[in-house]
Protein backbone atom coordinates (compact mmCIF):
# COMPACT_ATOMS: atom_id res chain seq x y z
CA UNK A 1 0.00 0.00 0.00
CA UNK A 2 1.11 3.84 -0.54
CA UNK A 3 3.20 5.35 2.59
CA UNK A 4 1.08 7.86 4.03
CA UNK A 5 1.97 10.22 7.08
CA UNK A 6 1.79 7.60 9.39
CA UNK A 7 4.35 5.62 7.82
CA UNK A 8 6.47 8.83 8.05
CA UNK A 9 5.65 8.49 11.80
CA UNK A 10 6.40 4.88 12.58
CA UNK A 11 9.67 5.23 11.02
CA UNK A 12 10.36 8.75 12.67
CA UNK A 13 10.41 9.95 9.75
CA UNK A 14 8.44 12.80 11.01
CA UNK A 15 8.00 14.28 14.88
CA UNK A 16 5.06 13.05 16.85
CA UNK A 17 4.22 12.98 20.42
CA UNK A 18 4.19 9.35 21.34
CA UNK A 19 2.61 8.16 24.26
CA UNK A 20 2.94 4.87 23.77
CA UNK A 21 4.99 1.43 21.74
CA UNK A 22 5.45 -1.88 21.49
CA UNK A 23 6.51 -4.27 19.04
CA UNK A 24 2.95 -4.16 16.98
CA UNK A 25 1.55 -1.08 17.98
CA UNK A 26 2.36 2.92 18.18
CA UNK A 27 0.48 5.21 19.74
CA UNK A 28 0.54 9.69 19.91
CA UNK A 29 -1.74 12.30 19.99
CA UNK A 30 -3.72 14.05 17.63
CA UNK A 31 -2.42 16.66 15.49
CA UNK A 32 -5.77 18.21 15.55
CA UNK A 33 -7.43 17.17 19.34
CA UNK A 34 -11.46 16.58 19.33
CA UNK A 35 -11.60 16.05 22.59
CA UNK A 36 -9.00 16.77 25.69
CA UNK A 37 -7.66 13.39 24.89
CA UNK A 38 -7.38 12.21 21.25
CA UNK A 39 -4.70 9.35 20.87
CA UNK A 40 -4.44 7.31 17.85
CA UNK A 41 -3.08 3.65 17.83
CA UNK A 42 -1.78 2.65 14.87
CA UNK A 43 -0.43 -0.54 13.60
CA UNK A 44 3.40 -0.52 12.95
CA UNK A 45 2.08 -3.10 10.18
CA UNK A 46 0.19 -0.61 7.82
CA UNK A 47 -3.58 -2.04 6.96
CA UNK A 48 -4.79 0.60 4.24
CA UNK A 49 -8.32 0.38 5.99
CA UNK A 50 -10.98 -1.89 8.12
CA UNK A 51 -12.46 -2.83 4.69
CA UNK A 52 -8.83 -3.89 3.46
CA UNK A 53 -8.41 -5.62 6.82
CA UNK A 54 -8.31 -9.99 6.39
CA UNK A 55 -8.56 -12.57 9.01
CA UNK A 56 -4.50 -13.03 9.22
CA UNK A 57 -4.96 -9.33 10.31
CA UNK A 58 -7.33 -10.58 13.18
CA UNK A 59 -4.41 -10.83 16.45
CA UNK A 60 -3.45 -7.08 15.58
CA UNK A 61 -6.55 -5.56 15.16
CA UNK A 62 -7.23 -7.38 18.82
CA UNK A 63 -4.22 -5.78 19.88
CA UNK A 64 -4.64 -2.64 18.98
CA UNK A 65 -7.87 -2.42 20.69
CA UNK A 66 -6.00 -3.83 23.87
CA UNK A 67 -3.34 -1.33 23.66
CA UNK A 68 -5.93 1.72 23.79
CA UNK A 69 -7.99 0.29 25.99
CA UNK A 70 -4.93 -0.58 28.98
CA UNK A 71 -3.70 2.89 27.71
CA UNK A 72 -7.56 4.45 28.90
CA UNK A 73 -6.95 2.24 32.20
CA UNK A 74 -3.70 3.87 33.32
CA UNK A 75 -4.36 7.27 32.52
CA UNK A 76 -7.32 7.43 34.51
CA UNK A 77 -10.05 7.51 31.83
CA UNK A 78 -11.59 4.18 31.59
CA UNK A 79 -13.91 4.76 34.76
CA UNK A 80 -15.50 8.21 33.56
CA UNK A 81 -15.08 6.34 29.90
CA UNK A 82 -13.70 7.11 26.25
CA UNK A 83 -14.80 6.13 22.86
CA UNK A 84 -12.36 4.67 20.45
CA UNK A 85 -13.39 5.22 16.88
CA UNK A 86 -12.27 3.83 13.22
CA UNK A 87 -13.27 5.20 10.48
CA UNK A 88 -13.23 3.82 7.27
CA UNK A 89 -13.26 5.14 3.52
CA UNK A 90 -15.12 8.10 2.36
CA UNK A 91 -17.80 8.43 4.22
CA UNK A 92 -17.02 7.03 7.42
CA UNK A 93 -14.74 10.28 7.18
CA UNK A 94 -11.19 8.61 6.86
CA UNK A 95 -8.45 10.67 5.72
CA UNK A 96 -5.11 8.92 6.63
CA UNK A 97 -5.04 5.49 5.09
CA UNK A 98 -3.29 3.96 7.46
CA UNK A 99 -6.15 1.86 9.52
CA UNK A 100 -6.19 3.07 13.22
CA UNK A 101 -8.10 3.35 16.19
CA UNK A 102 -8.69 7.08 18.07
CA UNK A 103 -9.22 7.40 21.50
CA UNK A 104 -11.02 10.14 22.58
CA UNK A 105 -11.50 11.04 26.29
CA UNK A 106 -11.88 13.78 28.95
CA UNK A 107 -15.31 14.81 27.89
CA UNK A 108 -18.30 13.28 27.11
CA UNK A 109 -19.58 11.86 23.89
CA UNK A 110 -22.40 12.89 21.96
CA UNK A 111 -24.47 10.12 20.37
CA UNK A 112 -25.60 9.99 17.33
CA UNK A 113 -21.92 11.10 15.73
CA UNK A 114 -21.92 13.88 13.49
P1 LIG B 1 -8.98 9.76 10.05
O1 LIG B 1 -9.68 11.01 9.57
O2 LIG B 1 -8.23 9.10 8.93
O3 LIG B 1 -9.84 8.81 10.82
O4 LIG B 1 -7.93 10.26 11.13
C1 LIG B 1 -6.71 10.83 10.79
C2 LIG B 1 -6.27 11.65 11.96
O5 LIG B 1 -4.89 11.90 11.82
C3 LIG B 1 -6.97 13.01 12.07
O6 LIG B 1 -7.65 13.09 13.32
C4 LIG B 1 -5.83 14.02 11.95
O7 LIG B 1 -5.98 15.12 12.81
C5 LIG B 1 -4.62 13.18 12.31
N1 LIG B 1 -3.38 13.59 11.67
C6 LIG B 1 -3.21 13.89 10.35
N2 LIG B 1 -1.93 14.19 10.10
C7 LIG B 1 -1.27 14.06 11.28
C8 LIG B 1 0.09 14.23 11.65
O8 LIG B 1 0.96 14.55 10.85
N3 LIG B 1 0.41 14.00 12.96
C9 LIG B 1 -0.54 13.63 13.87
N4 LIG B 1 -0.11 13.43 15.13
N5 LIG B 1 -1.83 13.46 13.55
C10 LIG B 1 -2.19 13.67 12.27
Amino acid sequence: MADTIFGKIIRRDIPADIVYEDEDVLAFRDLNPQAPVHVLFVPKRAIASLDEAQPGDAELLGKLLLAAAAYAREQGLAKDGYRTVINCNEHGGQTVFHLHVHLLAGRRMHWPPG
